[in-house]
C-alpha cells in the first residue's frame, strides 16, 4: 500500500483524480492505494509482491484473464503497422471491418451492424440518440422517453447516468434528466408480495411497466433499456419468464428494446449473448468490457434489422448521421477486439464458464447458503452474488453505517481474494476471469466463507 512518506503515493495523493472513490479520505492518505504491477490468468500481483485472485476481472471484463500474449501481439503489431485511421465519411481499416463482422456473427440473427465507441457509457449515449434519430426518421417527434429500471447500470455521463437506475449516481449530479424514467427492478428477492412465485412477480413487473406506458402515453414512450442480469444493481438474474412479459407489452406499444450486455456479451452467462440466453429480441445491444477483455477501451452498438432499415431511410432524408467520436473504430482496439474473440472460441471459454461457473455458484450455496446472515445467494454463469441481511427471515438491511458487504470484502482481499462490495445494499458480487479454474473457484469459495465468518461469525 502507498502512502505519503512513498514518492509515488505523494503523487497519486496530489494529483490523481480517481473515478469512484471517497475523495477526501484518499487525498488525506486515510484509504490505500493500491498499485497492480503484473498478473496471469486470474492472479494479480500488487508492487509489494502479494498476489490475488480476482475474483472480479478487474471490473468484470478481463474475461480471457490476464497476460494473454496473443492479444499483446496483436495489440503490439496494429500499432506498429497503422495506429489510427478515423472511420468517418466511409474510411475504415481492414482490422475493424473484420471485427464489425465477427461481431454481427457471433450476435442474435435480426442484428445487422455494429457502431463503434470507446465505453459502455459512449455506447448508451450512441444508443439514446438512434432511437430519437429513429422516431424523428419515422416522423413520431413526441415519442422520445426512455424507460429504465431501478437498479439498472448503463453509465455515468449525463443522459447514461441518468438512465442509471442508482441514486450514488444521481444525488448530486442533478440527475436523472428528463425524458428517462425508472421503472420497478426485477429483484425476485426484495419482491413486494412474498407469497409470489417468480412466474407471478415476473407478471407483476411487466404489469408496472405497461402502467407507466399507459400513464405516459405510449406515444411518448420510445425505448425500454435493461441489462439481461442486472449487474452493478446488486448482480441480480431475472425472475422466471421475465423477458418474454416485458418483450410482448414493449411489442404491444411499438417500444424499442436495448439490451444493455456490456456485463453479459461474449459469455459471462454461459451464452455468446445475454439475449439468446433469455429469448430477447432487442433493436439495439450494448457492448464493451468483454469484446477486448479490457486490454483496449472499445464499444459498440449493434443495431438491428428492422431498425438499420429504419435509419438508411433517414440518412436518405436528412444527410450524414451528425453523430461521430475521433476513435470510433480506433484499430488498435479493434486488433484488441479480434484476438480476443478468437481466443475465447480457441480455448472453448464459454464452456468453462458454465463448468466452473456452476460449480462456483453450487459451493457458494453449500457454504454460505444457511448462514443466518445470508439472505441469498444467486447468479447465472460465471457472475453471482450473495446478499447480507441482518435478519434472515424479516430481510432486514443492515444499518448502512455498519458497512457490513465493504467489511466482507476487504476481510476477503486479505485472505488473498478479490471480490466486489455492490454499490447498493450488503452485497458481495463475484465475476471471476473465464479461464478460473477448478480449483480457483473452490479457493474463493473457502475464502468467502472465512471472511463471512470473520466479519459476521
Ligand atoms: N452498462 C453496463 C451494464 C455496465 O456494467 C457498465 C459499466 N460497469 C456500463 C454500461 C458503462 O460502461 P463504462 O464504464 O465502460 O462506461
Amino acid at each position: 500500500m502507498l502512502d505519503r512518506n512513498n514518492e509515488l503515493g505523494a503523487f497519486d495523493r496530489d494529483h490523481f483524480f480517481h473515478p469512484s472513490t471517497h475523495m477526501g479520505t484518499h487525498a488525506r492518505g486515510e484509504s490505500p492505494t493500491r498499485i497492480i504491477k503484473t498478473a496471469k490468468n486470474a492472479t494479480i500481483v500488487d508492487r509489494d509482491g502479494k498476489e490475488s485472485l480476482d475474483a472480479f476481472a478487474g471490473l468484470y471484463c478481463v474475461n480471457a484473464g490476464y497476460g494473454r500474449t496473443e492479444i499483446a501481439d496483436a495489440i503490439a503489431k496494429q500499432a506498429h503497422e497503422l495506429a489510427y485511421y478515423h472511420a468517418y465519411v466511409g474510411h475504415g481499416t481492414e482490422v475493424s471491418i473484420r471485427l464489425a463482422k465477427m461481431i454481427v456473427d457471433r450476435a442474435p440473427d435480426h442484428m445487422s451492424r455494429v457502431y463503434f465507441g470507446l465505453s459502455g457509457s459512449d455506447a448508451n449515449e450512441t444508443n439514446i440518440k438512434l432511437v430519437w434519430y429513429y422516431n424523428n426518421v419515422l416522423g413520431r417527434p413526441e415519442k422520445k422517453k426512455i424507460i429504465s429500471r431501478w437498479r439498472g447500470y448503463h453509465g455515468s455521463g449525463v443522459m447514461t447516468g441518468s438512465l442509471t437506475g442508482l441514486h450514488l449516481f444521481h444525488n448530486a449530479f442533478d440527475l436523472p434528466r428528463a425524458p428517462i424514467l425508472h421503472t420497478e427492478a426485477p429483484y425476485y428477492y426484495r419482491r413486494p408480495n412474498r407469497d409470489q412465485s417468480e412466474e407471478e412477480f415476473a407478471t407483476w413487473c411487466a404489469d408496472k411497466l405497461e402502467e407507466m406506458i399507459l400513464a405516459e402515453g405510449p406515444e411518448t414512450v420510445a425505448a425500454f433499456i435493461g441489462e439481461p442480469v442486472l449487474g452493478t444493481g446488486g448482480i441480480v438474474p431475472p425472475p422466471a419468464t421475465y423477458w418474454e412479459k416485458v418483450q410482448a407489452v414493449l411489442d404491444k406499444y411499438d417500444v424499442l428494446l436495448i439490451a444493455d450486455e456490456v456485463v453479459t456479451g461474449f459469455g459471462r452467462l454461459g451464452s455468446m449473448f445475454g439475449s439468446e440466453h433469455y429469448g430477447m429480441k432487442p433493436d439495439l445491444i450494448t457492448i464493451a468490457k468483454g469484446l477486448t477483455s479490457a486490454y483496449a477501451p472499445l464499444s459498440g452498438t449493434i443495431v438491428g434489422k428492422d431498425m438499420w432499415n429504419v435509419l438508411v431511410s433517414g440518412s436518405d432524408q436528412l444527410g450524414s448521421i451528425g453523430h461521430g467520436w475521433t476513435y470510433s473504430a480506433h484499430p488498435i482496439c479493434a486488433a484488441a477486439g479480434v484476438a480476443n474473440l478468437e481466443l475465447i472460441d480457441n480455448l472453448d471459454l464459454i464452456e468453462n464458464v458454465k463448468t466452473v461457473g456452476a460449480r462456483f455458484r453450487n459451493g457458494l450455496q453449500d457454504a454460505l447458503g444457511d448462514h443466518a446472515n445470508v439472505g441469498e445467494v444467486r447468479g447465472e454463469g460465471l457472475i453471482a452474488a450473495v446478499e447480507f441481511v441482518k435478519d434472515r427471515d424479516d430481510r432486514v438491511f443492515f444499518e448502512a453505517d455498519e458497512k457490513v458487504g465493504a467489511r466482507i470484502t476487504a476481510a476477503l482481499a486479505e485472505r488473498g481474494v478479490i471480490g466486489r462490495a455492490m454499490p447498493q445494499g450488503d452485497i458481495l458480487g463475484f465475476a471471476p476471469p473465464f479461464c478460473l479454474t477448478a480449483e480457483e473457484a473452490d479457493t474463493v469459495v473457502a475464502k468467502a466463507k472465512e471472511a463471512v465468518a470473520s466479519v459476521l461469525g
